[in-house]
């Protein structure tokens, strides 16, 4: 056969790395064309929530295509997407009024960012400084990467990323540093600031308090500065609830959920946004409208997949399916920390992490890469972030899946 021309997003091609060929998935695995069952222990990068091909999203996307494909979006709208909207607002905060629909999760960054810039313009006191935490991942288009922390992923572009207002992460015992410059970065009038609740993922799953998290929303609040929550990752149950803002009992401005939206069946996005926002935007004026779409804005056969997602949130014990998997988790950590490399255990709701000893550990360094062939050779999808390992899987997972997973890990523990 002649090469493939497929280009592999973070894939280094030269390195010449088996990329397997994946036939179908159900559930916690996936099986490829020659026969392996792989357990998929990062959910296909943190999207799957309830499992591969579950049958009511499957069914939904089926029964959709028989009626409607696509349709333009601005100017028009379609049943699935408001029965959407209407579903989403009633799950979601009541102080979130609107649902804008796009594609992916560094879409729906894009889209909070305008959000916030258009509400001050709109309201005639424009500010364009946003604030970031520090290591964190908001997506991987220009501005979403803007937002982010920078690295050797970004390098490249770092001359067309615009400047940011950087917060320090509150690493051990440091909250109160994190709480004082943002205070002191509040106080020159910035645009909002953007947050991954409780735990930021690609930056090195680090986690922090939902204390914290409730001290930033308030201080924003106290200097009026628009607070975004990134629940990408974090949506969907991910962290123990639905929203992990709802630990610390905050609601955000702007809200930006994608992934676990359509169960991680269909590419699908939304911001949502508080009534403010959206009236800073009404107008008879055609110059103050959101200036934002793009060609498949609420896919009818993607809202009709979070429409079933949003039914099994309703009907099925989705929260107990998370606690249970979280207990679960961490009692196979436990384990895990006792072992010599393993440093600074970690869980949150459906994720655990640690770091393996290793002194040159960088997201480049060899390690990472040995370690994912390694899991691979032992049919299991990992994807360690430089020396960060995680697990983050469906919500299905059985027992007999978690231990394979545990004892593949253990093995390159030791
Ligand atoms: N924000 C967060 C917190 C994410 O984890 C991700 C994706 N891993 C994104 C944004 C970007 O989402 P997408 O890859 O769908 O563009």
């Amino acid at each position: 056969m002649t090469p493939s021309p497929v280009w592999h997003p973070f894939t280094q091609h030269g390195l010449g790395e088996p990329i397997p060929l994946v036939a179908r998935a159900q559930g916690a695995a996936l099986y490829t064309d020659d026969g392996r069952r792989i357990i998929d222990a990062i959910s296909s990068w943190w999207v799957t929530t309830h499992g591969h091909g579950h049958p009511r999203i499957m069914a939904a996307i089926a029964e959709q295509s028989d009626t409607l494909d696509q349709v333009i979006f601005a100017g028009w709208t379609h049943e699935p997407a408001e029965t959407l909207a209407r579903g989403l607002t009633a799950i979601m905060p009541p102080a979130l009024t609107r649902v804008f629909f796009s594609d992916s999760g560094s879409t729906s960054v894009e889209v909070a960012l305008k959000m916030a810039l258009g509400y001050w313009l709109n309201r005639g006191e424009p500010r364009d400084r946003i604030l970031v935490l520090e290591h964190s991942y908001h997506g991987d288009t220009i501005g979403a990467m803007s937002v982010g922390a920078r690295g050797v992923f970004n390098a490249a572009y770092s001359p067309l990323l615009f400047d940011v207002g950087t917060i320090p992460f509150p690493a051990e015992d440091r909250d109160r540093h994190t709480l004082d410059s943002l205070e002191a970065a509040c106080r020159d009038r910035p645009a909002a600031f953007i947050v991954e609740p409780l735990i930021l993922g690609a930056g090195g799953m680090l986690i922090y308090s939902p204390y914290l998290l409730a001290e930033m929303r308030s201080i924003c609040a106290r200097y009026d500065v628009l607070f975004i929550a990134d629940e990408i990752m974090t949506g969907w149950g991910r962290t123990g609830t639905l929203l992990a803002c709802e630990q610390a009992g905050i609601v955000p401005d702007i809200l930006c959920l994608s992934k676990g939206l359509t169960g991680g069946a269909v590419p699908l996005a939304v911001t949502m946004a508080s009534e403010a926002i959206f009236a800073a935007h009404w107008s008879t004026d055609r110059a103050r409208m959101f200036f934002h779409s793009s060609s498949y804005t609420a896919n009818p056969i993607a809202c009709a997949a979070a429409n079933a997602n949003l039914a099994i949130w309703r009907d099925e014990p989705v929260i107990e399916r998370v606690t249970t998997l979280a207990g679960k988790q961490r009692e196979r950590l436990d384990t895990l920390a006792a072992l010599p490399r393993v440093r600074n255990a970690r869980s949150l709701g459906t994720i655990t992490a640690f770091e393996l000893d290793d002194p040159a550990g960088d997201y480049l360094s060899d390690l990472g890469t040995t370690l994912r062939a390694r899991y691979a050779a032992n049919d299991l999808l990992l994807r360690p972030l430089g020396n960060t390992i995680y697990v983050m899987p469906p919500y299905c997972v059985d027992d007999d899946d978690l231990d394979r997973i545990y004892a593949g890990i253990a093995e390159t523990a030791e």
